[in-house]
């Protein structure tokens, strides 16, 4: 276990300096607001800086790594596995003062962003050259994209067109111990060395602190037709995903929702979702106009084949975004739906995907845990949320009896029991289900390169027991 060392005031004033008074934070109120990420779990930090450029980043760590102070990167804090929760105090380094979009290069498709840029802002940016950046996690008007690159978030769209780790082409970040290292290149094609930038992407702020990123950008495509099916039982629902994507067809957007997504957003929203549709799938077909209308009218076919009852399809944004809306409202719909939720985000193979939405009622059913499923079901990552009546410990014990049963059961189908939210501390317990042994201690190894001190984020990703 690694020994830290205390933030004395001698140091804080070190620290100060370095960020300002203005970006040095230690009253109770903000140590309070930043305790906690969207997984509702709390633990105080001692304090937060807010860094403005790479040097300061730089000096922090130089004392950091000096004194044996823990570092927690982060972002918006809407990371689901508790990521950017300081469990052992010191320092949350909040990069969102680092939040300028350096450049947009059509010649070269790339932009170069600091890493507090929130998504969307990223988003609105390239489109007005004409560009897209795929990668659009739900939080998106709220999460940066520097949260983006340490979780390689995800989003609907990724079906088609890969994550977040798919479209980083390089990057700038801070070591442990101050050292600033740069690596990836504003090229296409790179295989120059071993693929730090891609080792990076998805270290959950284990690894290093991302300053810079230069991310890939591609031509927004010309037409998107948006189809929203409503069927009898959410089983043919999930039929239907495994059957389009069997015949052929690569929709850019492909997400389910069971029954009780249904009833929960209903519930909020007063949509008028009729009380027989117990599955819905939301499906988005873009490319050229005639293509898009094509595989949208050709999908249809399969929907209707698999017993959907009622097929609507929009083409413009407006209507589009009437259909979204039922999909969109599911995060804030389940977090009044229980007391207390949990998150999973497993993945498995497209073709099980009817099976395991099954196996996963039944094992909500034997524990007596209500369940939502829903999400990018196209790419076969379910989103899994339990419904908690409380957070009292034996809530969360029958809790993770479940978990186990359903890591259990994802792992041993071939599946992975994260597919964009990460380990952070909350699913320490399930990482060894799905890694093998040789891969998790080689992983361990490289965290003991880049960080032997264990000052960033500790606590995360890896079960004690496993040792460097
Ligand atoms: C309503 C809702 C919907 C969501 N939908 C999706 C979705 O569709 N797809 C998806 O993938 N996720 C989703 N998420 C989860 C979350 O938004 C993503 O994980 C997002 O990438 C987190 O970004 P953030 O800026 O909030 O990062 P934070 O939560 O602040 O941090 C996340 C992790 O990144 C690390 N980190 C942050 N910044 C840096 C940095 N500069 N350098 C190194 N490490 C860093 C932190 O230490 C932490 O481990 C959703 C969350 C919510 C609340």
């Amino acid at each position: 276990m690694a020994e830290y060392g205390r933030l004395t005031e001698e140091i804080k004033n070190e620290l100060k300096e370095i960020v300002g008074g203005k970006n040095f934070h230690e009253s109770p109120e903000e140590l309070v607001a930043y305790a906690y990420d969207a997984s509702a779990f709390r633990f105080k930090p001692d304090i937060i800086l807010r860094p403005v450029e790479t040097g300061q980043v730089s000096r922090i760590m130089k004392i950091a790594y000096r004194e044996k102070i823990p570092v927690v990167p982060r972002g918006a804090g809407t990371g689901l596995t508790g990521g950017s929760i300081s469990l052992k105090g010191g320092i949350i380094l909040s990069m969102t003062a680092m939040n300028r979009i350096l450049s947009v290069e059509p010649a070269n498709l790339v932009a170069v962003v600091q890493p507090g840029v929130v998504t969307e802002d990223l988003h609105r940016a390239v489109s007005k050259h004409g560009l897209f950046y795929p990668p659009d996690p739900a939080s998106l008007k709220s999460c940066t994209i520097g949260g983006n690159a340490a979780e390689s978030a995800g989003g609907p769209h990724c079906l088609k067109y890969g994550v977040t780790r798919d479209y980083i082409l390089g990057l700038e970040a801070v070591l442990a111990d101050g050292t600033v290292l740069r690596s990836g290149a504003k090229v296409m094609k790179n295989v120059v060395g071993y693929d730090l930038t891609r080792l990076l992407v998805g270290s959950e702020g284990t690894l290093a602190i991302i300053t810079e990123i230069t991310v890939k950008l591609i031509p927004m495509p010309k037409s998107t037709v948006t189809t929203l099916a409503y069927f009898g039982e959410s089983k043919s629902a999930s039929e239907a995903v495994a059957a389009i994507i069997s015949k052929g067809f690569l929709p850019s957007t492909l997400e389910f929702m069971d029954e009780t997504s249904i009833r929960v957003v209903e519930k909020f929203t007063g949509l008028g979702i009729p009380s027989e549709v117990k599955g819905i799938l939301l499906i988005e077909t873009d490319g050229d106009t005639e293509g898009a209308e094509k595989s949208a009218a050709e999908i249809e076919g399969i929907l209707r084949d698999k017993g959907a009852f009622s097929v609507e399809t929009a083409e413009d944004e407006k209507k589009r975004d009437k259909l979204w809306h039922s999909r969109r409202s599911i995060a804030p719909a389940l977090g009044q739906a229980a007391q207390f939720k949990l998150d999973e985000d497993v993945v498995l193979p497209v073709s099980l995907i009817p099976e395991g939405v099954s196996k996963i009622k039944e094992i909500s059913e034997k524990h007596g845990i209500p369940v939502a499923i829903f999400g990018h079901a196209g790419d076969g990552n379910l989103h899994v949320n339990l419904l908690l009546q409380g957070m009292e410990q034996k809530h969360m014990e029958a809790a993770e009896a479940m978990l186990k049963d359903i890591c259990g059961y994802i792992c041993s189908r071939g599946g992975v029991i994260s597919g964009e939210h990460g380990i952070g501390f909350l699913k320490i317990p399930y990482i060894s289900m799905g890694l093998d042994p040789a891969a998790l201690s080689m992983m361990r190894r490289i965290k003991n390169i880049f960080d032997p001190c264990e000052i960033l984020n500790p606590g995360k990703m890896f079960p004690p027991e496993i040792k460097a």
